[in-house]
């Protein structure tokens, strides 16, 4: 698309949120994001159906099912270690189309005392996805329930997936300038009809954990994002009370920011972001530090992030491939062998995503988390 035809495209809620920052003066990013994604009426997630070949971006799950069968295993060695509880919650966080959940059960049925057992809860906030899911999931042995939040969640025993939800929860970004920190915003351009960033007036208060001005270079961003923190207090809390684990998977660092990270994506290209809101996908990196912090706050465990690669081979993934190929024909193969170097190799998904879990505090690391 060339760019008269971008800035000519207005979405609804474009035009929504230029009349709300006229009448009220600029948004934070975070409240930006959380409208592009989440928007009840153009939000992203609840008016597209965005992920796969034909949608704007892919996923793991959706390009290799060995990525959800190491999973699947990965779940039945845990409930194993975690002496086998008669019943838990078997929870992914923002199941997509259900791919991976579909594989994940599909793996599991080596153990039917672990499929007997779960109860699996589904949190996803998009209605469009939930009625994918249910229909995925349909034929299953078990039955999904849905939640909107983890808090929704009943009592007991937790495994808990999440892969590629961290990253679509809303950031606030905060810029070096020239006067020290400012939280960027988003505003009006000059002639006051379309999206542009600007800054916050005033200093940021004081409990946002920023560095000294004197210690960074002006252009500097410092992203922050306060309901992944929330969410891994919470998830703590709750692993801390029933037992468990938080397998988390993402597109991240560990350490120092990545700055600016906010990214939109359209059509599997990227996109500008303040253009067509609610049109394009929007993410951004996952701060793993900021989480185990969190975690570790709460009383978890939280074992330190791996490269997806290193972990989806510490599960095992060249075994897996091998027995899938075996006896296919050639194309089959090709297919097979294609989609495992996509998630796994250091130069494609491998080494740029990264696995993590937070655990309950007295349980060892889980699978692939042992220090070799
Ligand atoms: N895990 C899937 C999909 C990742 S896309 C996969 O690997 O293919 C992100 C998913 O999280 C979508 O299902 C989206 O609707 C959901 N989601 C985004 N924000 C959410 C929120 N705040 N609460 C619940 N689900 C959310």
């Amino acid at each position: 698309m060339t760019a008269s035809a971008e800035s000519a495209e207005r979405t609804p809620l474009e035009d929504r949120l230029i009349s709300l920052i006229r009448a009220n003066g600029p948004i934070t990013v975070a409240d930006y994001m959380s409208d592009a994604l989440g928007h009840p009426h153009d939000g992203y997630y609840m008016a597209r159906a965005p992920i796969g070949a034909e949608g704007d971006f892919t996923t793991a799950p959706e390009i290799s099912q060995i990525f959800g069968e190491l999973i699947g295993l990965w779940l039945l060695q845990t409930w194993t270690d975690m002496g086998a509880p008669g019943e838990f919650n078997l929870v992914e966080l923002g199941p997509g189309r259900g791919v991976l959940m579909a594989d994940v059960l599909r793996a599991a049925a080596l153990r039917r005392e672990f499929l007997d057992a779960a109860h699996l809860v589904l949190v996803e906030t998009s209605g469009r996805l939930r009625h994918e899911q249910q229909t995925r999931l349909r034929g299953q042995s078990v039955k999904p329930t849905w939640a909107d939040e983890f808090g929704e969640i009943p009592p007991g025993p937790l495994l808990i997936v999440a892969n590629e939800f961290f990253d679509c929860l809303p950031i606030r970004q905060f810029e070096r300038t020239a006067n020290g920190w400012r939280e960027r915003m988003v505003g009006l351009n000059d002639a006051g009809d379309s999206l542009a960033f600007t800054h916050h007036p005033t200093p940021p208060p004081p409990e946002i954990d920023l560095p000294p001005p004197g210690d960074t270079e002006v252009g500097a961003i410092i992203e922050i994002c306060e309901p992944a923190t929330e969410l891994a207090r919470a998830i703590a809390a709750r692993l801390v009370e029933h037992g468990g684990h938080a397998l988390i998977i993402d597109y991240g660092h560990y350490g120092a920011g990545a700055g600016d990270s906010l990214q939109a994506v359209r059509a599997h290209a990227y996109w500008p972001v303040l253009s067509a809101p609610g049109a394009a996908d929007m993410t951004a990196h996952v701060n793993f530090e900021a989480i185990a912090k969190a975690a570790i706050e709460g009383g978890a465990s939280a074992w330190p992030p791996l490269a997806q690669g290193a972990f989806l081979h510490r599960l095992g993934l060249a075994a897996r491939l091998e027995r899938l190929c075996a006896g296919k024909s050639a194309e089959a193969r090709e297919a097979l062998i294609t989609g495992a170097h996509r998630i796994s190799a250091p130069d494609e998904m491998g080494e740029v995503f990264k696995a993590m879990c937070i655990s309950a505090p007295s349980l060892p690391p889980p699978p692939g988390f042992e220090t070799p």
